[in-house]
This record gives C-alpha cells, sequence and structure tokens, in this order.
C-alpha cells in the first residue's frame, strides 16, 4: 500500500472539501478504476486501494481530523491499520454494495439502470474506413414474461413477509475500522417489499434475468485509440420502471507495425539504397488501400520525406483524410565484394564539389537528420 502521496491529492480534493465532495470525488474515481472498464490497466486495483484507504480516513471526521493534525504516521499510532480487503470486488461491495454502477438499491421511485463498460478491439485500417464492431456482454433485461413484476400472468402478489414490506434488512457488518449498520436489500422480495405468490418461471420471480447481448457498434472513421462511445439506453434494464443504463464501448485501435499515427497523418518508413537514391527510383510503399508505388527523385537525402497527400487517417468528423509521409531511409552498402569495392572506389574518386554541394545550410541539415 503506498502511504507516500497526500490523502487529498489521492481523491483530487481541495484540503477543505466537504463530505459530500470526497463521497463525490471517491465515486468517480472507483467508476473509472473499476476493473470491467479499467481491464487494460494492470495498476487499477492498487491505485482504487489508494484511493479506498484515503477514503476510508477523509471520510470520518474524526480520523480526518487527526490526519490534518499529524499526517498518516498519526493514524498509525492511534491503532489505524490501512485495510487489508480481499479480492477486487469485495472492496466494492463494502463500499457501494455490489452496485457501484448502479443507481442504489433501495425501494421506492424508478431507478436507473446501471451503465455497462465493453471494449471494442479494431485494426488501424479499420479505424480509418470506419467499421461496424461487435460486443457481447451480460445485461440485466426485464423478464418479457412478467413484465417485470415477477409473477407468474394471473396470479396475485403480496406484501413480504421478511422485511415487512419495507424492502431493506439492516445488517451489521465488520470492517477493519469496526461496526458499521448498514441496510441491505431484503433478500425475499429483492427490494419490492412485495412478493409474487407464484413466481414467474421464465426469471424464477426476479422479475429481470441477465441475458447476453450482442450489439453493432458504429465505430466512426477516424477515431483513435482509446476513445469512448456512448450507446445510450443499452446498458442494463432500470428499475420499478426506470431507464436503462447507458453502454459505454471503450475503443482500441491495434497497432500496424506498417504505420506510425501522428494526429491525421501516418508515417512510414522505406529503405532506398544510397546508389539509387542517387540516380532516382521507383519504390512501392504500403498505404491502408494497399501498395502504391512512389517516384523517389534523384539525389534524394537520408531522412528526406515524400507526401503522398490524402493517404492518411480521415479527420473524425471532418471529411478530409490527413497524408501519409514517407520516410526515406537511405540505406549505405555494407560488405562489398571486391569488384563493388572497385566500383565504388572508382565512383568516390570521381566525385567532386559539384555531387556534394546542396543548397541547404547547415542548420536545416542538421534539423532533419534531428527528425525535425
Ligand atoms: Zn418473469
Ligand atoms: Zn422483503
Amino acid at each position: 500500500m503506498p502511504t507516500a502521496s497526500d490523502y487529498y491529492e489521492r481523491l483530487g480534493v481541495a484540503r477543505d472539501a466537504d463530505a459530500n465532495e470526497i463521497k463525490k470525488a471517491f465515486r468517480r474515481l472507483a467508476r473509472e478504476l473499476h476493473p470491467d472498464v479499467n481491464s487494460h490497466d494492470p495498476e487499477a486495483e492498487e491505485k482504487f486501494k489508494a484511493a479506498a484507504e484515503a477514503y476510508e480516513v477523509l471520510s470520518d471526521p474524526e480520523r480526518r481530523a487527526t490526519y490534518d493534525r499529524y499526517g498518516a504516521d498519526g493514524l498509525r499510532n492511534g491503532g489505524f491499520q490501512p485495510s487489508g480487503f480481499g479480492s477486487f470486488s469485495d472492496i466494492f461491495d463494502a463500499f457501494f454494495g455490489g452496485d457501484v454502477f448502479g443507481g442504489g438499491a433501495g425501494r421506492g421511485g424508478p431507478v436507473q439502470g446501471g451503465d455497462v463498460a465493453v471494449t471494442a478491439t479494431i485494426d488501424l485500417a479499420e479505424a480509418a474506413s470506419g467499421t461496424a464492431a461487435e460486443v457481447s456482454y451480460d445485461a440485466v433485461v426485464v423478464c418479457e414474461t412478467c413484465h417485470g413484476n415477477g409473477a407468474e400472468p394471473g396470479t396475485p402478489i403480496e406484501t413480504c413477509a421478511r422485511c415487512g414490506g419495507t424492502g431493506q434488512l439492516r445488517a451489521v457488518t465488520r470492517t477493519p475500522f469496526g461496526q458499521v449498520v448498514r441496510a441491505t436489500v431484503c433478500d425475499v422480495c429483492g427490494g419490492d417489499g412485495r412478493v409474487p405468490t407464484s413466481p414467474c418461471k421464465t426469471c424464477g420471480g426476479r422479475g429481470r434475468r441477465v441475458e447476453r447481448v450482442t450489439v453493432s457498434v458504429d465505430v466512426p472513421a477516424g477515431i483513435s485509440d482509446g476513445q469512448r462511445i456512448r450507446l445510450s439506453g443499452r446498458g442494463h434494464a432500470g428499475e420499478h420502471g426506470g431507464p436503462p443504463g447507458d453502454l459505454y464501448v471503450l475503443v482500441r485501435v491495434r497497432d500496424d507495425e506498417r504505420f506510425v499515427r501522428d494526429g491525421d497523418d501516418l508515417v512510414t518508413v522505406v529503405d532506398v539504397s544510397a546508389p539509387l537514391a542517387a540516380l532516382g527510383t521507383s519504390i512501392e510503399v504500403p498505404t491502408l488501400d494497399g501498395p502504391e508505388t512512389l517516384e523517389v527523385p534523384a539525389g534524394i537525402q537520408p531522412n528526406e520525406t515524400l507526401t503522398l497527400r490524402g493517404r492518411g487517417m480521415p479527420a473524425l468528423r471532418r471529411g478530409r483524410r490527413g497524408d501519409l509521409r514517407v520516410v526515406v531511409n537511405v540505406v549505405i552498402p555494407r560488405r562489398l565484394s571486391t569488384e563493388q569495392r572497385e566500383l565504388m572506389e572508382r565512383l568516390a574518386g570521381s566525385l567532386g564539389e559539384e555531387n556534394l554541394r546542396s543548397e541547404e545550410g547547415v542548420f536545416s541539415k542538421l534539423k532533419r537528420a534531428l527528425g525535425g
């Protein structure tokens, strides 16, 4: 458990933040670091634990006052031990009752369904052309047989005997910081306060089912790695007539070993032997639309760039495409045979000032060599 950084910094709040701001900041962090969203970040768990530790202290007025006066050491002297949580999901259950994305499980009015986060991985060429990416995920859906009330059609629904119709049970949980009384959702009625006399056979009386859902996501041309697409209403079903949550699709663009992306431009490198660079030649270069022939002018210098206009990535939401920049890597021949060596010597002997002079100044040459 890292202890170096400040608890306020970990949550990104000011030192005079009130309880509500602290809670909000922690919930936001928890959503970001939740393993469903952040499976690509191996440090997410550690980051979350660090944030949870900060939250545990700052959300408790007494402990926060101790921390403000004496720092983390003061807390340890006072018998505070950083939490020893088990699995990642235990932590989320401890803080959010297993419902970090949902709107809480209390009974009563409509509750919006939870959001779902999935990842779609596409190729660079698909990012350039735009594509339809299929994503599959488990979503909570309303049972179509009982329309969510959990009763076999035509049978009555009664008040729950276990919770007396309140939908909640009060439970005492032991945590590393002492006992916490927490209202939990009634395990018999699931928070509705009412139970069907004959549970719906399709959903077992729960009114909701988990279903594997496959959705085709329109990925716009020009999207970058790490961008998110939100599909409104494609998350988990709401409760008590609440609206469904949203689906967040994190788009990952696979690296293409032929190209480096630079904004809307693509950059590639081609080898041209020194004699051909001197003579001029035509070479084949890869483009997203297939190989293309490119004329290399005589006398091209190392790392000079040739540009194929409009062969880069499309700009997102603008029609114009970027360029493909072709960096010419002039290769000096190695391991010469005796004959090649003689030819090279004759060439070298014949070269004069005229052949080597360039209009380019030293500064401009340096800039090019340094990739400026
Ligand atoms: Zn049902
Ligand atoms: Zn109940």
